[in-house]
């Protein structure tokens, strides 16, 4: 391949759309190229291999997608540049006919982009329609502090607005000997904390039958592992005996991810979830009764093709009385392909843009709250950098970022601190000696 940088060390520039799973993906593979002696630059500027990681979650998904290929090609117009991931998957002709494309690589085929890069075809495509499991561990953008454990791929679900399905393909998962020895290799980097992602982690099961409580325990077990958690669970697969195993070992960190997307049935019922209103309600209060401090996200969508105003208050009015922290707030975005976009009584921009606020608004609030209700308590805060006014930053287990004022190097360390004052929508906290 030809070296478009101006000295001899080869520069490769990512950019991640989409999940949290792209992003410890392209974590990975970022490894991958500064093991093979690549320099990573920023995206824009002029490298020899571009490496863009897409989401195909949207129709506007879509378009960006396209738009930072022409970005790529402006920036490194003789560098390689590859397209990969879930609308790489869904559309590669699409995108090999787009201008500069040399290699599209679908999702189970990103993982091999150190093989195809020395191919000399013009543009090449490699997707496979059966989307095996590739696994990956990962670190964090800023390293050494929380790493991403992939142990689930795909989706057997059919929610009537996601295309996931589609574009990563059935359920997999990597067998727990595997998870544990790329934790192992996690863990001797250094890391203390790991988090477990997928697509949807709570189906995950084993060619053997093994499940996620089983992968749990084996984990827990690990000596070095000081801190465990997990990406977002859908709510029909927490498990009492999912959640007596957490509550088991003071690894497991009182922080869960439970999606919940509306807070009315019709409008569950239309979107194909499988649970209600009710079943919602109940998985959060025994996640409560096990974790009385516990931080709880959820990820809402408004606007839903359909959703009325009482229905959108419905959801209102659910998360403002249950004990959710953390809102990841959505607009129904239209996705080709999928049931819903071909439902009636669409809703107008402005409308869901409204709803949108007025649940950010009431989020902002919650957080805040529970932030406050932690003043005068303790917790464990695994520390990740100072910040631009010299104040230490991290996590406590509840998830909720605190700022200590120390001169310490406190970097990947995990330490106990006291939550001393709530002001400005920070968390200010002392350590513990
Ligand atoms: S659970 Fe539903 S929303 Fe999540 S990936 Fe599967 S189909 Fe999509």
């Amino acid at each position: 391949m030809e070296n478009t940088a101006n000295n001899s060390t080869k520069k490769v520039s990512m950019h991640t759309l989409g999940c949290r799973l792209n992003f410890s993906e392209t974590g990975s593979l970022a490894e991958g190229f500064v093991k093979r002696g690549y320099e990573v630059v920023d995206f824009g500027q002029k490298a020899d291999v571009v490496f863009i990681n897409t989401c195909t979650v949207t129709d506007s998904a879509d378009s960006t997608c396209r738009n930072l290929i022409r970005k790529a090609h402006k920036s490194s117009p003789e560098g390689k540049i590859v397209v990969a991931g879930c609308y790489a998957q869904m559309e590669p002709e699409t995108i090999a006919n787009m201008q500069g494309v040399d290699l599209v690589l679908g999702t189970s085929e990103k993982y091999k982009v150190f093989d195809y890069l020395n191919e000399e075809e013009a543009t090449a495509i490699h997707v496979d329609k059966s989307m095996d499991f590739y696994g990956a561990a990962t670190t964090n953008s800023d390293g050494h502090t929380r790493a991403f454990l992939k142990i689930q791929d795909g989706c057997n679900y059919v929610c009537s607005f996601c295309i996931i399905p589609f574009a990563r393909g059935r359920s997999k998962a990597i067998s727990i000997a595997d998870a544990v020895a790329n934790a192992k290799e996690i863990l001797s980097q250094g890391f203390k904390e790991i988090v477990l992602t997928g697509v949807n982690i709570g189906e995950y099961e084993t060619a053997s039958g093994e499940k996620l409580v089983d992968m749990v325990k084996s984990l827990l077990e690990l000596e070095d592992l000081e801190r465990l958690r997990l990406s977002s669970v859908e709510p029909n697969t927490i498990t009492d005996e999912l959640l007596a195993v957490f509550k088991s070992s003071p690894k497991f960190l009182d922080h869960f991810h439970i999606p919940l997307q509306s807070g009315d049935d019709d409008i569950l019922t239309g979107m194909r979830r499988k649970y209600t209103v009710a079943d919602y309600k109940k998985v959060i209060d025994k996640i409560i009764t096990a974790f009385p401090d516990a931080g709880i996200g959820a990820d809402l969508i408004c606007g839903f093709p359909g959703e009325t105003n009482e229905q959108f208050q419905n959801t209102y009015n659910l998360v403002k009385e249950l004990p959710i922290t953390h809102f990841h707030v959505f607009p129904y975005s239209k996705r080709k392909g999928t049931t819903a976009s071909k439902m009636d009584n669409h809703i107008h921009n402005a409308t869901k843009k409204d709803r949108v606020n007025s649940l950010i608004h009431l989020g902002e609030a919650k957080l805040s709250m529970f932030s406050e209700d932690q003043v005068g308590t303790k917790s464990n805060v695994l520390f990740e950098r100072r910040n631009k006014d010299g104040l230490y930053t991290g996590y406590t287990t509840n998830y909720v970022k605190v700022f200590v004022d120390t001169s310490e190097e406190l970097k990947n360390t995990v330490r106990t601190v006291y939550l001393k004052e709530y002001k400005n929508g920070k968390l200010f906290a002392e350590l513990v000696q």
